[in-house]
């Protein structure tokens, strides 16, 4: 395709007309084989950002996506392969816990997860925070992997979904995460081409997620969940709140340092909450237990036998990682500077801007703003209080942690921003909002109290 057929795909989608199938295989493996430009794209990615796409332009993406490169078979692995993935959230290190404990409970979960978008953390991010630890294992090396301990965690690569890995990095630095379409063939390339049979979906919801009404939430899980189920790949949606972070850390290590405690049985109420019901759902999907609820039970049950953690250990030594952090997390090299954030006043945490809290781990070095940035590992904050915490004049709210001298000011000012006060005491929202799902869990009943 000539770039000047590219310019009239741009602006056909600029001026909200249907692309055909073809045109979109195109867009794709054009730009996948470095035939377009960075720019091009980019105003590709915002004509669809502006004007949406719809249900067969969707799938017609997806499918590019996973045509621009191999897909892994692991139908020879008996068993149904169960995956989950997240929309994208701050101090969402649910993946890290939630995926040996599957795996632990009898069911292989093959995950091929992303980086850091925008404001919120990506898994792999988080997981080459391990000194060694590769995630651009070759098909041979995960499906190995898979086979010996139940899991594997790996990113796109070259040769597996190359589109989504080029398109994703692109979408971070250009303002063009926050698009229905683009976020479920991101998504669903990346599950289908890993070989997946089912898909746990965590829809995030609030201010540190993509989506911050609820209305858009939903429109975003029904796309997935129906979609999904298109393409012969189970799918149900947990509709989970992102107002404020996800248990306590922000930032790659400080998450993994997060999860590796609540895989020792410490871990923050909230992150627990999503691992256990997420796990419930996996392990229904995967056909190991008939009810969600027992579901939830095999997951809390390997958790308290540290099965868990030690499945995580093992993953993290197939993957190259240096175990001795994960066994002591106190020998991981601090950040030149630890700063802290003290309230201001006496009370009651009403509220914490997620969005604000992720927007400053950036600044920290903690992600990307331009899409050669280089990631540092250990900068981040640890929050000292959630909402609905009391708390006294003077008492810490939070750490950060950066190597960066020069945005300590504005980090603090940013930081003592996102807390909100109140006089009064505060009730917290519940995790979860919502599931969408096409009856396939019978007992759904028992994950939260909304019909949607
Ligand atoms: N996760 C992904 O893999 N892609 C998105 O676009 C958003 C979250």
């Amino acid at each position: 395709m000539s770039n000047f057929d590219f310019i009239e795909i741009i602006k056909k989608k600029r001026e909200g007309y249907k692309l055909s199938r073809e045109e979109i295989a195109l867009a794709v493996s054009g730009y996948t084989k470095g035939e377009i430009p960075d720019y091009q794209m980019s105003s590709f990615l915002m004509a669809v950002y502006f004007q949406g796409m719809d249900r067969s332009e969707t799938l017609a993406l997806i499918e590019a996506m996973i045509n621009s490169g191999e897909t892994i078979d692991l139908s020879y692995i008996q068993g149904v392969k169960v995956d989950k993935h997240s929309t994208g959230g701050v101090g969402d290190k649910v993946s890290l816990v939630l995926a040996p404990l599957v795996a632990a409970s009898g069911i292989v979960v093959p995950m091929m997860s992303g980086r850091g978008l925008g404001h919120t953390g990506g898994t792999l991010d988080k997981l080459e925070s391990i000194n060694g630890l590769r995630t651009d294992l070759s098909e041979k090396e995960f499906i190995k992997q898979v086979e010996k301990i139940g899991f594997a965690m790996m990113g796109q690569t070259e040769r597996v979904v190359p589109a989504d890995r080029k398109m994703y990095a692109l979408r971070d630095v250009t303002g063009t995460v926050s698009s229905i379409p683009l976020i479920c063939a991101s998504i669903l390339s990346k599950k289908k081409a890993e070989g997946a049979d089912c898909l746990v979906l965590d829809v995030k919801v609030g201010r540190g997620a993509f989506f911050r009404s609820m209305d858009e939430a939903v429109k975003l899980a029904k796309e997935l969940v129906s979609a999904g189920n298109c393409m012969s790949l189970k799918t149900v949606a947990l509709i989970t709140g992102m107002d404020e972070p996800l248990g306590r850390s922000i930032g790659n290590w400080l998450e993994v340092r997060e999860a590796v405690s609540a895989l020792k049985g410490e871990g923050p109420e909230d992150l627990m909450e999503a691992v256990i019901t997420l796990g419930g759902l996996m392990l229904v999907l995967g056909e190991r237990v008939s009810s969600v609820k027992d579901g939830m039970e095999l997951i809390q049950h390997k958790l308290d036998s540290g099965e868990g953690y030690y499945r995580f250990l093992e993953m993290v030594k197939m993957q190259g990682g240096d175990v001795s952090v994960v066994e002591d997390p106190d020998s991981y090299p601090e950040c030149k500077f630890k700063e802290v954030v003290k309230s201001p006043c006496n009370g009651y945490i009403s509220d914490i801007d997620g969005y604000e809290i992720g927007r400053t781990a950036v600044i920290l070095g903690a992600g990307r703003m331009r899409k050669e940035d280089e990631i540092d590992h250990c900068a981040g904050i640890v929050i000292q209080k959630k909402t609905g915490d009391g708390v006294g004049k003077g008492e810490r709210l939070a750490f950060f942690y950066t190597n960066r001298y020069d945005v300590i000011d504005e980090a603090r000012v940013r930081l003592l921003k996102a807390f909100k006060f109140s006089e009064s005491e505060v009730k917290r929202r519940p995790l979860i909002r919502g599931f969408i799902d096409e009856g396939l869990i019978k007992d759904s009943g028992c994950l939260c109290d909304l019909s949607l």
